[in-house]
């Protein structure tokens, strides 16, 4: 569950279709005052991300402290504001940083993973591959696939000679 994501064109074109008295223009003003604020960080007092296009209308809040409901469920978001806020905790998003310092991997959405945080996994402790350092971007790559899984499989798995 989340936010649908919505362009700010689009936004005010449907939500001048359900508020026909809305002025277009003022209401455009406000939209990307509050996108403003959002994208400098300002929170709501309850320390959320603002729920810009919430905030609109009621000023710096996020979605909770405006609805009352804990989860969107077929709430809009400007799509420029969707991004940052699935920025967890630190994490970097790939279009952020410069491009010769890209390295490590980034996950689905994009943002870089942390690899210590990755846990390994008991059965890489046998593995010849484990603390090599040539190997360790593949295996943690492997280990990030597989977070969750009950069980954990790899293909490059070699059992240390005892
Ligand atoms: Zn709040």
């Amino acid at each position: 569950m989340g936010f649908k994501k919505i362009s700010i064109e689009k936004y005010i074109e449907l939500h001048l279709k359900h508020n026909p008295k809305e002025n277009k223009v003022d209401l455009e003003k406000r939209l990307k005052y509050a996108l403003k604020e959002y994208q400098k960080g300002i929170k709501c007092s309850c320390g959320n991300d603002i729920w810009v296009v919430g905030s609109a209308s009621v000023g710096n809040s996020c979605f909770t402290c405006i609805t009352g409901e804990s989860m969107p469920k077929d709430d809009y978001e400007l799509d420029s504001a969707i991004k940052k806020r699935e920025n967890r905790k630190g994490q970097r998003h790939i279009n952020d940083i410069q491009s010769l310092e890209i390295h490590g991997f980034f996950d689905d959405d994009g943002y870089e993973i942390n690899e210590d945080l990755i846990k390994k996994p008991t059965l890489c402790l046998t593995c010849i591959h484990d603390n090599d350092p040539n190997e360790e971007p593949l295996c943690n790559m492997t280990r990030f696939d597989q977070q969750g899984e009950p069980e954990f499989e790899c293909f490059a798995y070699k059992k240390i000679d005892s």
